[in-house]
């Protein structure tokens, strides 16, 4: 297990660690959510069973509701680059241009859309919450099951290394990303349906030309959203035939 911040002393071996709140998962809504706990002085333990933010690419467009959030975990505007998109366009391979959606101006003092780099904002994140000292954060650290008591939720843990401990938090929170152990536990699906084609997203750096915005191609056929986004990147994201593979579109 990794210790990434320094400001609480570690329980021994076989203790009960106990906790207002554990936060399962330190992804984006993991880490947004620790933030704003700590802002409010709950005493917070955030766990992940990886020892690192995933790098490979993921979110990449942000709108003003979900800037406001961030806000209000006390993130700073420029924590993260993020590139102001004006406008998105949809294009048919037959008749070209047929619509724009005019997403200049501000809501609430949030631009309407944006496009960011998601390892960025995490690591923006996971600074944010190492500056609150009632906040611990536990890294390699996997969540393998807990117990409702009532007044309380009995947690048990795995360090990568194998070693077990247990933590009592009041509030056990399941930010454990699409496949949440937490939610499969309490019997909590998720509604709504989505679509059983694979996708392959490139991030491409330096593409010449001055593309600004995003744009969604839309070909039934190969159906590909195309954008900017910071750090000199572009992205495409193409619609994978049935028994197209990853190597064989490279
Ligand atoms: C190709 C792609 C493009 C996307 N584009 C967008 C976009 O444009 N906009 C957008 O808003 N979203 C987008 N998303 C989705 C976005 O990346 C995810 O919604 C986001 O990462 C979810 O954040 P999360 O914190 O809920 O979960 P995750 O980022 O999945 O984090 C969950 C964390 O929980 C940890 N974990 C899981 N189980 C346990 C356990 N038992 N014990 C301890 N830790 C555990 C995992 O290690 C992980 O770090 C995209 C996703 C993909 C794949």
């Amino acid at each position: 297990m990794t210790l990434d911040t320094s400001s609480q002393t570690r329980p021994t071996h076989g203790t009960i660690e106990s906790v207002d709140v554990l936060v399962v998962g330190y992804g984006p809504v993991g880490a947004a959510l620790a933030a704003l706990l700590g802002r409010y002085g709950v005493s917070t333990l955030v766990i992940d069973k990886a020892d690192d933010i995933l790098m490979s690419p993921r979110a990449i467009a942000l709108d003003n509701e979900a800037l406001r959030i961030l806000q209000a975990t006390g993130l700073a505007d420029d924590a993260f680059d993020r590139i102001v998109i004006p406008q998105v366009r949809m294009l048919c391979p037959h008749v070209g241009l047929f619509g724009r959606v005019n997403t200049r101006g501000d809501i609430d003092g949030h631009p309407k859309l944006v496009t960011f780099y998601q390892p960025d904002l995490e690591r923006a994140l996971r600074a944010l919450v190492a500056s609150h000292a009632s906040v611990r954060t536990w890294l390699a650290t996997e969540m393998i099951g807990f117990v409702d008591e009532g007044d309380c939720v009995t947690v048990a843990l795995r360090e990568s290394g194998g070693r077990e401990r247990t933590v009592r938090a009041r509030y056990l929170i399941g930010a454990d990303g699409a496949g949440s152990q937490v939610r499969k536990a309490i019997g909590q699906g998720f509604t709504g349906q989505t679509y059983a084609e694979d996708w392959l997203i490139v991030d491409a750096r330096n593409v010449p030309g001055d593309f600004d915005h995003v744009e969604f191609i839309c070909d039934s056929q190969r159906p590909t959203p195309h954008m900017v986004a910071p750090g000199g990147r572009t992205r495409w994201e193409f619609m994978l035939r049935p028994g197209e593979t990853r190597e064989q579109m490279e």
